[in-house]
């Protein structure tokens, strides 16, 4: 404690209310900063009001992206208390992060006080169910040089956004179009780790399937087009004639929490989960022969969002009449039913912020 700097916000704003929030759209009051350089190491840990950020115009991650970041939520409990979802999770994927993207480790016990302060400090912003705080951690390169190396100089930052509900109802099926041309990630790429350059790749696929009345695609691997990787920025599940399936990590699809969640409660619950390369083909194939029974996706934001239809060349499968089906739907309420404290939490994923 005393390790960080608080300076308060004279000027805090009152959050919309609840059934105004969308997502990222607004922020809390203050923000966790603190910085790197070789020589003192992480230091200058402060709280600071919320407000832009003074940057170098020449700073390395504007140019050269050495930029990654986190996302997580808290959830305000029934009992009034705020938690969060395995959050060391999401620290030691950063820390991986970090070492993909040649940047030093953070100083993951101080930016962690620094979440929890920060939760702290803004609690007036925190909504009530069913809308959660997302939290953004993020560190950028600053150095103010051209030249294409690993930065120097560090920022490390936490924002917080109260948001609503990802989609309106969190069952509902969306659409996905297979994307045969574009690719988001490569075999010795940097697909693994939570970086914007990822996200900067995958807009013209998406482009290309909003326009065609698809909210995602479905990313097949970089190399043989033939594998799948993710669905948009979640990780993919398919039920295939009764046994859970998803694509087995290949440094290029994000490990996603949600995704190791799900497969470790399915497991709970007595369900078979494989890990393994999943072929489009292959899942066409179970299609056509009435055997893929549901298709689902996982990420933090919608958490478990079943796949209606998935769009592949000219077919366009119909996966359980367009409904979740009953593995996605137990997922769902039993994931969100730990999240939201209303069920038990037999891994003990769940930690109160105090
Ligand atoms: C964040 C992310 C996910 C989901 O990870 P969660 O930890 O479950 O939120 C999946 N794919 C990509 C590309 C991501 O960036």
């Amino acid at each position: 404690m005393g390790r960080i700097r608080i300076e308060r916000n004279p000027n805090p704003q009152t959050m919309p209310p609840s059934n105004q929030l969308g997502f990222g759209q607004v922020f809390s009051n203050h923000m966790f900063l603190m910085n790197y350089n070789p020589k003192e190491g992480w230091h200058d840990a402060r709280i600071v009001p919320y407000g832009p950020l003074s940057i170098d115009p020449a700073a390395i991650f504007i140019h050269y992206s050495q930029a990654i970041f986190e996302g997580l939520k808290a959830y305000k409990h029934d009992d009034g208390k705020t938690y969060l979802f395995r959050p060391d999770q999401n620290f030691a994927r950063m820390l991986n992060s970090c070492d993909i993207l040649e940047m030093p480790h953070f100083d993951r016990d101080l930016a962690y006080e620094g979440l929890l302060e920060l939760l702290k400090i803004d609690a007036d912003c925190m909504p009530d169910a069913p809308c959660t705080m997302y939290i953004r951690p993020f560190m950028i390169g600053i150095d103010p040089i051209l030249g294409v190396k690993s930065s120097q100089t560090y920022l490390f930052c936490i924002i917080l956004s109260p948001s609503g509900a990802y989609s309106g109802n969190g069952l509902e099926p969306i659409k996905i179009a297979v994307e045969n041309h574009y690719v988001r990630a490569v075999r010795g790429g940097i697909g693994e780790a939570k970086t914007g350059g990822n996200y900067a790749a995958s807009l013209r696929a998406y482009y290309g399937a909003h326009d065609q009345g698809y909210s995602q695609v479905l990313w097949l691997d970089g190399v043989e087009h033939k594998y799948v990787d993710e669905c948009g920025a979640m990780n993919v599940f398919f039920v295939i004639d009764g046994e859970v399936v998803t694509p087995e990590l290949n440094g290029c699809i994000l490990p996603g929490i949600t995704r190791k969640s799900s497969i470790e409660l399915l497991r709970h619950l007595g369900y078979k989960v494989t890990e393994r390369k999943v072929a489009i083909e292959e899942v066409a194939q179970a299609w056509r022969e009435g055997k893929l029974n549901e298709c689902f996706a996982t990420g933090t934001a919608a958490v478990v969002n079943p796949i209606g239809e998935l769009a592949y060349h000219d077919e366009k499968m119909v996966i359980n009449n367009f409904t979740a089906g009953p593995i996605t739907t137990v997922l769902y309420n039993t994931l969100t039913g730990i999240q939201w404290g209303h069920g038990e939490d037999p891994f003990h994923w769940v930690v109160e912020v105090k």
